[in-house]
């Protein structure tokens, strides 16, 4: 009976790809090993998903893999399932989800060694020296003394846990004779637990939260809520803690490492060598190390954003993913998946509870915790700080406006100021003006690619798209009808900071953005400003506002409330409130609390009343009743076909041809809406239209995917498109 290899190849198509052993290699052949093969005319590394033993592919057309990469499977049963069950919800081909579950470097065919690292310890005189003799060198001191409390040594990563180079550092104190570098195998993941442990004693919903965790058998799925501040970090600290001891390993998800260097010191402050950060500063060699040591349980802890979710765990005893609102745990291009929904899936399968945390939990997780699929733990406020920020709504209607400003934030930025204070104004859009128009005739700076307007960007000089990245210089004079009267029009962060300069010559600024940090550094050095007090106003788009605290901020001004109530996609409004209430939450301390200001023109909006007369929790509850009556999710269940074109018609033209097959699907209970042109109907010079698909559950709306998806590609309009399958999309533009 011939072996037939069964192989999943990253490729847009579907199926797996039978082949035949590798000449002269016997096997054993086993899931998750690489292989690799010849494809069309070029070499690939495919995985093997599983045996046969029989084709239908004919004889003369069966090839023989050229060579297996793994003596022993490299993806775990588990991880295997979770690609199986991932491309047949996310309707995606299952070559490439598996290719995104593996770092680039093992994807590409390299080595699943776990490389001996590169590590630094002490010299023998290094540990006999007293490192405060090098207090003129305050850097090299504390290096030394991390390095007398690891004998073994430590890696570049377990030195560098935010990835910022200490390697200047390190060579100085080589220099000196103090330490050196070799390689070799620190006992990564088995240094001291719980010698850091802290002191601190948990308040009693931070006791009943750790206990419900830590007691918990098997899979279950608990929803942390509580304000900023309330305590939430400590309890993953706990549970992890426990974790730990129990000798588990623990996967845990963060938005973005960049913006979140607080909450990864302190884990790093906590657990030290037995930590992974997967930070975007990391190579693809040691990403993939990384990886490989979690998958032989070397590291205990694995940090990392969304593509962190697919971590191999030898021996896993607890997942949590903080911030679980935040989108960017959603895939917005190629495999379209959901780290959270993902997680949670691996704890059930896994049979390891799963926590996921956040202030302002998404509207999806609420409506779990009202069917009871999972366990709500509230964090009730403490002294000081408020369940709900103090939060004011300014009416901009009639007023006068500087520059967007009314005159009553003037006023209480003034106070503030006055009185010592910080004050923090957010507005999520960067450039100096949205637009540039000619007053004599009308004339605006449209992108030529897209259906969409050219920012300013005063201090660079240039017009700017943020849709495509098309750029162009500031014209002297109108194109349209050679006049000079051009003026810019709306605010952005930039001139936010110009007016504001003028307004307040005498307190020091800070803007955060991505204009403003691109260097490298910059993010940190601007950071550190706003947090030690050092700028008076901080000015920011929604960097600003993950992850930091500051203190002596008293004031939060949203300067512009209203993008988020007139949006196309029904998720706007929850995102405006959650951004909000993250802002706000930058705010106050004990002793000096915050106050919220919101300008806005729409001060009755109905949503808008909830969120700011009785907080996130009313708020919430007011937007699942309005998703409820619309049948929108969570209550109901999307997915969303977009396609896109350089020619204006192919894209509805081929999305009228899918609307024909649904139709005769089995669809009953889905309906399909559309095909519509996008929002932006042109983007980056192609023409863009969509569809959906909504259902009141997910079994039909995922039959009816199962029956179209697979016909799609055979549509005649399909060629001259690129389309794509979006299911529980997170923007529906
Ligand atoms: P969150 O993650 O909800 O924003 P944190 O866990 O970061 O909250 O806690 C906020 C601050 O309060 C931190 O400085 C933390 O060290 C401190 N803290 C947390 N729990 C306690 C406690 N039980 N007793 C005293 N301080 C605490
Ligand atoms: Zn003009
Ligand atoms: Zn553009």
């Amino acid at each position: 009976m011939p072996v037939i290899l069964k192989i999943a190849v990253p490729s847009p198509l579907p199926q797996l790809f039978d082949y035949l052993p590798p000449i002269g290699d016997d096997g054993p052949f086993r899931a998750g090993m690489r292989m690799r093969i010849p494809f069309g005319r070029g070499k690939v590394v495919g995985l093997l998903t599983g045996v046969a033993d029989s084709t239908e592919v004919p004889k003369d057309k069966l090839r023989h893999a050229i060579a297996r990469l793994d003596e022993l499977p490299l993806l775990t049963e588990e991880l295997l399932k979770l690609a199986d069950w991932a491309a047949a919800y996310y309707h995606h081909p299952i070559g490439e989800v598996l290719a995104t579950m593996l770092p680039v470097a093992l994807r590409d065919g390299g080595s699943a060694e776990v490389r001996l690292p590169e590590i630094w310890m002490a010299t023998a005189e290094g540990m006999a020296m007293d490192a405060a003799t090098l207090k003129r060198a305050p850097k090299q001191a504390a290096l030394l003394v991390r390095l007398q409390a690891h004998p073994d040594g430590l890696t570049r990563p377990q030195l560098e846990p935010d990835g910022k180079s200490m390697l200047a550092t390190l060579r100085a104190l080589a220099d000196k004779g103090l330490i050196e570098q070799g390689r070799g195998a620190n006992q990564c993941g088995s240094g001291p637990l719980a010698a850091n442990s802290s002191s601190l004693e948990l308040n009693p919903g931070q006791q009943h939260a750790v206990t419900a965790i830590t007691t918990q058998k098997g899979f279950g799925a608990f929803l942390l809520d509580g304000v900023t501040g309330s305590g939430k970090t400590e309890v993953y600290l706990r549970a992890i803690e426990a974790t730990l001891e129990a000798g588990k390993q623990a996967l845990v998800l963060v938005p973005e490492i960049a913006l979140t260097p607080q909450l990864v010191a302190r884990f790093e402050a906590r657990f030290d060598t037995r930590l992974a950060v997967l930070h975007s500063g990391l190579n693809d060699g040691e990403r993939a190390d990384a990886w490989l040591r979690a998958r032989r349980g070397m590291a205990s802890i694995i940090i990392g954003t969304r593509s962190a979710v697919f971590t191999p765990l030898a021996n896993a005893g607890l997942v949590v993913v903080d911030e679980e609102h935040d989108p960017s745990f959603k895939q917005q291009e190629g495999f379209r998946y959901h780290a959270r929904d993902l997680a949670v899936w691996r704890a059930r399968v896994l049979d390891v509870p799963i926590l996921l945390g956040s202030a302002t939990p998404s509207l999806e997780s609420l409506a779990n915790v009202e069917s009871r699929r999972y366990v709500s733990l509230h964090l009730p406020e403490r002294a000081g700080i408020a369940e709900h920020p103090d939060m004011h709504l300014i009416d901009l209607r009639k007023q006068p406006l500087q520059e967007g400003l009314s005159h009553a934030l003037k006023l209480r930025m003034e106070q503030h100021l006055k009185a010592g204070n910080q004050v923090l104004l957010f507005l999520n859009r960067r450039g100096y003006a949205p637009v540039l128009q000619c007053h004599d005739c009308g004339w605006i700076s449209a992108c030529s690619r897209c259906d969409a307007r050219m920012t300013l960007h005063r201090q660079d000089h240039r017009l700017r798209c943020h849709h495509c990245g098309h750029e162009s210089g500031i014209p002297v004079k109108c194109p349209g009808c050679g006049s000079e009267a051009l003026y810019p029009v709306g605010l952005g962060t930039e001139r936010l900071e110009r007016v504001l300069g003028e307004l307040f010559p005498d307190a020091p600024m800070v803007r955060i953005d991505r204009d403003a940090t691109r260097r490298k550094g910059e993010l940190d050095r601007l950071l550190k400003r706003a947090e030690s007090g050092d700028a008076r106003i901080l000015i920011g788009t929604q960097m600003l506002a993950k992850g930091h605290h500051f203190p002596g901020v008293t004031l939060v001004g949203i300067v512009d409330a209203d993008g988020g109530l007139f949006s196309a996609d029904f998720r706007a409004s929850e995102r405006m409130a959650q951004l909000i209430l993250q802002v706000a939450g930058r705010a106050g301390r004990a002793d000096r609390p915050g106050e919220v200001f919101i300008q806005t023109h729409c001060p009755d909006h109905p949503l808008l009343l909830k969120l700011v007369n009785e907080g996130y929790a009313a708020f919430a509850a007011a937007a699942l009743a309005e998703r409820k009556v619309s049948g929108l999710p969570p209550y109901g269940h999307i997915a969303l076909l977009r396609a896109e074109a350089t020619d204006e018609t192919a894209p509805m033209a081929f999305l009228e041809q899918a609307a024909e097959l649904a139709h005769g699907a089995h669809a009953a209970w889905v309906r399909f809406l559309g095909p519509v042109p996008a929002p932006m109907a042109r983007r980056a010079g192609r023409w863009r239209a969509q569809a959906m698909l909504l259902a009141p559950n997910r079994s039909p709306l995922q039959r009816c995917l199962g029956e179209l998806v697979p016909r799609l590609a055979g549509l005649p309009g399909a060629r001259k498109v690129r389309w794509s399958i979006d299911v529980d999309p997170s923007d529906t533009y």
